[in-house]
């Protein structure tokens, strides 16, 4: 059984499952220490310790408010089952990551971005408020600003059991987004369009990790906005391809991520070109490929996730792709994103800049090669993201995150470090 998007650590956990509040109450007050678990596509070690409480069957919609576009449900919930009901009826979820198969309570814990951070923020922004159930057994109703908020958004599970919660929807007139892919030769372009189209609603950079020299950053960079066609006639985009578990890793390598790299770039000829895509092809393309962790093997892969301060980034990112061209590195995932204002909570993750997310296949070498990436990072004041990380340590993740102490203390309080903890809460000491 694996327990996270990377495949590692493999451990044999405890599995326990959420079934009513009652149920989970008499679970925190006999179990020792345990982690609650949503569905396992966070990438490392933060939905993992030797017991685990399984959320995916608390997944109960409330209420829908199809007027006001509000909707409370079970934190169990997949987004993918929350968009069935309310595409159709014209909402949308106002922020979402690149899957649809991550649960409500995922969302708030990594408190996840997706394509329109710079205009809309973190998924917090749409949380209305949530019921927390605390290491006592008791259930708090959490509102914007209360301190239990802003340490369980982007919280990872270590603040309690978030059991339901009320989120505020988005109008829309089209399960479609117009969009316009601009194909670039090298970083500075790369970020030029990200500046320029700013006021685009959704923009997404795929850079060509195989470029080298003055192609270095590369890529198609991918800008859009919900149509208004008028069409909400959604059918779920169900993948009928599946990657099976005994994949072997040879899969990958560097001469096909090279392949694949090149043709990707190539084959879109046009300088720029313009496309209306269904919502699920332009938020979850990886979607349709039913378990394709499983290309990397069974020894797994990292997605190495960080974010550079504004003025730091182009810099930045020139220097970290150069390393990883010049380390021999190859990832055939690598997606920059532009950020706007860092919000209030005390752990989540986005600050106004630019963030890189790169898969590479787990092998011997690469926790060396990471460690000094990590080392580049923190030289222009950059951040780890926790939903990625499994590798971590305490000095180098919370060197950038100025609130972690108010998250330590706010755990102290309420004797939360007592009874919630995940392996990566224990490398990290959070
Ligand atoms: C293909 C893919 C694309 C992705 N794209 C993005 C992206 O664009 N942006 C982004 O931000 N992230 C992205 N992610 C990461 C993903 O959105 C987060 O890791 C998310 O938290 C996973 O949710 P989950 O339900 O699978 O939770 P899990 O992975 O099981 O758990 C993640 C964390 O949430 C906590 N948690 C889960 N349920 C609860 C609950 N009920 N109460 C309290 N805490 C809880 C867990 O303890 C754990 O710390 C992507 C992941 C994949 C696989």
């Amino acid at each position: 059984m694996k327990y996270s998007w990377g495949s590692h650590p493999n451990i044999k956990c405890n599995e326990l499952e959420l079934k009513s509040s009652s149920d989970l109450k008499n679970t925190i007050l006999d179990t020792d220490e345990f982690i609650i678990h949503g569905n396992g596509r966070s990438y490392g070690d933060s939905g993992i310790n030797k017991t685990i409480v399984k959320s995916i069957d608390y997944n109960s919609v409330i209420s829908f408010n199809e007027e006001e576009g509000i909707l409370e449900a079970q934190s169990g919930i997949l987004l993918k089952d929350i968009l069935k009901i309310i595409v159709p009826k014209g909402w949308f979820l106002k922020v979402t990551p690149g899957s649809k198969y991550i649960t409500l309570g995922g969302a708030i814990a990594s408190d996840v971005h997706g394509k329109n951070h710079h205009i809309d923020g973190c998924f917090s922004e749409s949380v209305l408020s949530f019921n927390l159930m605390l290491s006592n057994g008791r259930v708090e109703n959490c509102k914007k600003r209360d301190e239990l908020f802003l340490a369980s958004c982007g919280g990872m599970g270590l603040t309690g059991v978030i059991l339901d919660a009320k989120i505020s929807l988005m109008k829309i007139n089209s399960k479609n987004i117009d969009t316009i892919s601009i194909k670039t030769n090298n970083l500075q372009e790369t970020f030029d369009i990200f500046e320029s189209k700013a006021l685009y609603k959704y923009s997404v950079a795929w850079l060509d990790t195989s470029a080298q020299d003055i192609d270095i950053g590369r890529g198609l960079v991918s800008i859009g906005d919900f149509s208004t066609d008028g069409d909400l006639s959604y059918v779920p985009c169900s993948s009928k391809i599946s990657i099976p578990s005994w994949t072997p890793s040879l899969l990958i390598n560097k001469y096909t991520v090279k392949i694949f790299n090149f043709l990707y770039y190539n084959l879109q000829f046009k300088k720029i070109k313009k496309s209306k895509l269904s919502f699920d092809r332009f938020f979850y393309p990886l979607d349709g490929l039913n378990n394709w962790n499983n290309l990397y093997g069974k020894n797994g892969f990292i997605q190495y996730q960080f974010i550079l301060p504004k003025e730091q980034s182009y810099k930045g990112m020139n220097e970290i792709l150069k390393f990883i061209a010049s380390e021999g590195l190859f990832s055939f995932l690598a997606v920059l994103k532009l950020y706007g204002e860092e919000n209030e909570n005390y752990l989540s993750f986005p600050l106004k800049g630019y963030s890189l997310a790169i898969d590479f296949k787990l092998s011997k070498s690469l926790y060396d090669v990471l460690k000094k990436l990590d080392k580049i990072v923190l030289k222009y004041k950059g951040r780890i993201y926790l939903s990625k990380d499994v590798r971590i340590n305490k000095e180098d993740f919370e060197m950038n995150y100025s609130k972690i102490n108010q998250f330590r203390n706010i755990r102290e309080k309420y004797q939360m470090n007592k009874k919630f903890q995940s392996l990566q809460s224990k490398r990290v000491k959070i």
